[in-house]
Order: C-alpha cells, then structure tokens, then sequence
C-alpha cells in the first residue's frame, strides 16, 4: 500500500475502540498522524500508541460537550498539527421501543451521535477552510437509510447525520472541503455485542455476501474516502454492508 495520507492529521472521534480503532489503524497504515479521541482518556491513549508509525496521540473528549470539543481540537493542534481529515465516528445506543424509550434514551443518543458530530465538525473547518483542504467523514447507519423497530432515537440521529452530511457538502465545497458519510451494516463489535449461534446463522441469511462485517471492512472505506482517490466524491453515502441494503 502506499503513503497516501502521509502528511495528513487524522481526527477520529471514538478510536478507542471497534469501528473506530479500525479507522484509525487504516490511517495511520495510509501514513497519517492520528488523533484518537474518546471519553476515557487512557484506553484513547493506549489505542493511539498501539497504531503503527509515529506521532500519534489519544485525547479524552465528550464530543456532546461543546466545551470539551471547543478544548480537545487545539490541544490536538498543538500535539499533532491542524486537523486536515475527521472522521466523526463516535456512537452510542439506546435501544427500546417506543412507547419505553424516556427523554434520555432520546437525548443522550441525539447528543453523541448528532450534535457530537456537529460539535467536532464546526470545531475544525475554520482551519480547513483556510487551508481551502480538508476532508469530514461521518458514520451514520444502514438504519438511517431504512429505519429499524426499537431503535427509533437511533435512526432519527443516523438519518440526521446523513442531511448534515450533505447540507456540510454543499457549503464548504468551494473551500475544497469533502463531507461523505459511511452507512455499516452490521459490524461485529462491543455495541453489538456477544451473539448466540442462532441469532449469527438469522443475520446471515439477510446478508448476501454471508458473514457479518468487520471493522476493517469499514475501515478501508474511510481510507479510501480521506485519501486522493476520492478526490472528486463529496455528499454521498456510501453503504457498507454485505449487500443488506440494496
Ligand atoms: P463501540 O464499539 O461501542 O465504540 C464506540 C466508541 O465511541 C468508543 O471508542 C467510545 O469510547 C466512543 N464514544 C462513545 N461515546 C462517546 C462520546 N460521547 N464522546 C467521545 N467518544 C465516545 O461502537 P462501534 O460499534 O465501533 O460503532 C462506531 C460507530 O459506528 C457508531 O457511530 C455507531 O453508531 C456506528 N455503527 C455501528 C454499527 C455496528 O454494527 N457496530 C453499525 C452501523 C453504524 P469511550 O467509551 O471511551 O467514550
């Protein structure tokens, strides 16, 4: 593989850990300074320093507090340089159905996985825009796409992700800013926990590739998207899910 991302500082929100930590490792394989952030500071530190090459750093941030954002952005500045890549990967759930999902369930899921993307986005454009470079990539969900019972506060705030992804696109690509979105199926990892032999088997018989997916299967996604290939790919989602989608 080549160094493509090589002079590039790669902020991935949540690269403590699943999705994330697959971003960020494929990054920092591209050649990229890495900026993992996530609420607990050590595991974001430890991840950092388990990436290959050198000049990473892991950064303990609630991206849904606008004040923690508002100080993590100039602190990874400082450590790494300025952010030319985001990767806004940071997610919870709050799964139940509606009529027993509370106030919190709805707003903690909109805060981390909507306005924390909002929070990190408007944190590092100025500088992008001034550089007239930069690249934001979003993880929302193939349940934003198609909605999915019991998870209605979930898919409202993928599905928002997807508008503020194209609404980002359109604004700042004159300032030669992309904004893409990624939509995962279903990829192995601690929000989805632990599945029994017959719950693998009924997932796999929706997906018509046949296995559930891996972190790296995204992982390569947002590579590609951050590096010169996608040079001409701005407001589109793509959809990475072993066809469950089509
Ligand atoms: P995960 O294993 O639960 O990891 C979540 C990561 O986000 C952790 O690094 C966590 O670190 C961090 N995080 C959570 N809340 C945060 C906050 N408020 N501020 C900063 N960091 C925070 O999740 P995952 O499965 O890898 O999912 C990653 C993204 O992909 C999410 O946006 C998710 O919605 C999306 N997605 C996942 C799937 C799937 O099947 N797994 C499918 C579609 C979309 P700390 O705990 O230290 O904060």
């Amino acid at each position: 593989m080549t160094n493509e991302l090589k002079d590039h500082v790669v902020l991935v929100t949540g690269g403590s850990r699943g999705i994330g930590l697959g971003i960020a490792r494929a990054m920092a394989d591209g050649g990229a300074r890495v900026a993992v952030i996530g609420r607990n500071e050590e595991r974001a530190r430890s991840a950092a320093d388990s990436l290959p090459g050198e000049g990473h750093g892991g950064f303990g941030c609630d991206v849904a507090d606008p004040d923690q954002v508002k100080e993590a952005v100039p602190a990874v500045q400082d450590e790494l340089g300025g952010v030319t890549v985001l990767v806004n990967n940071a997610g919870i759930a709050r799964d139940n159905i509606l009529l027993r999902l509370g106030d919190d369930d709805w707003d903690e899921v909109m805060a981390v996985n909507l306005k924390g993307a909002f929070n990190m986005t408007r944190a590092v454009t100025r500088a992008m825009m001034k550089r007239r470079d930069g690249v934001i990539i979003n993880v929302s969900s193939v349940v934003g796409l198609t909605g999915n019972p019991g998870q209605s506060n979930y898919a409202a705030s993928k599905a928002g992700l997807i508008g503020f992804t194209k609404s980002v696109a359109r604004e700042l690509a004159s300032r030669n800013i992309r904004c893409n979105a990624i939509a995962p199926g279903y990829i192995e990892t601690d929000m989805t926990g632990a599945l029994d032999e017959k719950q693998t088997e009924a997932l796999q018989e929706r997906i018509p590739l046949g296995r559930l997916g891996t972190p790296e299967d995204i992982a390569g996604v947002a590579r590609f998207l951050a590096g010169p290939a996608a040079r001409y790919i701005t407001g589109q989602v793509l959809t990475v899910d072993g066809g469950m989608v089509i």
